[in-house]
């Protein structure tokens, strides 16, 4: 016998989660940050590596990382907990409140790893589409929140791909009507600078999620983490892996978040960048930018044009940016994260060429 019976049913006609990510000269596919870790930050994180000791297993719950993160935020440590990227504590999720007979409600179009994330732990999906203009359609979400069957949801906020915030009065009725985990979704949320954090104080049933693969250019080392109350975080600790956030990741992250002052600057300018390609997008024949508060925008291209083979011009011309022509909801849409100022003059030239051609 060599055949091997197979996996879980719940995998057949599943694709692994592929986002594309080809070498290129200007990357801007997905949404990290363009520049790296300042010079100086990197030279203190090499001397934190240096004496970080590589034979023994980690602090499990990364609890210095968890201190700081925990002050800053006016929380306790047990409010805190670390993840292998943000990716892990989502998956943490959908093991923790899915799972067969649990349902998630999702609001596409918006980060796919959550549908996927149900899909694999036999989580039932309730989509609540937003609108055409990709705004929440709050009345629908809160009408079938309050039948009283979700077990977990995700509010994204800014959504991605789409860049929109959701509404802290909308978030704090969600809380408000139904004892639904809701997670707000905040891996951007330095770039809009606005949170649901003030309502971790009143309501148990709310938890944040954030990154630091976004603002503070972290996206190869894989630390994230969340915000909430202290009984819901055991149930994720339950289900996380012991070590997954390994020694040098949180040597790297102590130090990153000591100096998080440092990235402001970059912040402000990835800002600026942001209007600039938003206005420069929207002067462009055949192309609609959808507005952002994020470090990326979405635009949709018109039907006159097929936008994947927009995204294959682009690629030839050495930029990468994200292709949603075929996805559900984003029909002949690409996503640019926005990069310096000559990378988004360089994407921005060549969109124009191709469009115009
Ligand atoms: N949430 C959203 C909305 C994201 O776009 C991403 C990254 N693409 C994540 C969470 C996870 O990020 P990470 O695992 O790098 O922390």
């Amino acid at each position: 016998m060599n055949a091997v019976r197979p996996a879980a049913p719940q995998l057949a006609g599943i694709q692994p989660y592929d986002p594309k990510y080809l070498p290129a000269e200007v990357m801007l596919s997905a949404n990290e940050n363009t520049l790296d870790v300042p010079f100086e930050i990197r030279r203190e994180v090499e001397r934190e590596v240096r004496r970080t000791a590589f034979n023994r297993y980690p602090d499990p719950l990364a609890n210095d990382l968890r201190d700081m993160i925990a002050e800053a935020n006016g929380l306790d440590r047990d409010q805190v907990l670390m993840g292998n990227g943000g990716d892990e504590l989502l998956f943490d999720m959908a093991l923790a409140w899915g799972g067969p007979g649990r349902t998630f409600m999702n609001l596409p179009p918006t980060f796919s790893v959550y549908a996927y994330n149900a899909r694999i732990t036999n989580t039932a999906v309730v989509d609540v589409p937003r609108r055409a203009d990709f705004s929440i359609d709050e009345d629908a979400v809160l009408e079938r929140l309050a039948q009283g069957d979700i077990d977990y949801t995700i509010v994204t906020s800014p959504n991605n791909p789409t860049g929109d915030l959701a509404h802290f009065s909308f978030v704090k009725k969600m809380l408000e009507i139904s004892d639904t985990l809701v997670m707000v979704d905040e891996a951007y949320f330095e770039f809009s600078r606005y949170t649901a954090r003030p309502l971790l104080a009143e309501f148990d049933n709310l938890v944040i999620l954030r990154t630091f693969s976004k603002a503070f250019s972290m996206a190869g080392v894989r630390l994230g983490y969340i915000l909430g109350n202290e009984q819901v975080l055991d149930e994720f600790k339950k289900v996380r892996l012991p070590y997954s956030v390994d020694a040098v990741s949180q040597a790297i992250a102590r130090v990153v978040f000591a100096n998080r002052a440092e990235f402001e600057r970059g912040i402000d300018a990835i800002i600026e960048e942001r209007q600039r390609l938003e206005d420069a997008l929207n002067e462009m024949p055949f192309v609609t930018a959808f507005p952002s508060e994020s470090n990326y925008i979405l635009f949709r291209i018109d039907e006159s044009r097929d936008a994947a083979v927009v995204w294959e011009l682009l690629y030839e011309a050495g930029i990468l940016v994200r292709d949603f022509s075929r996805a559900q909801y984003l029909e002949n849409c690409l996503r640019v994260s926005v990069g310096t100022h000559d990378e988004n003059t360089r994407f921005l030239e060549a969109l124009e060429s191709i469009l115009t051609m």
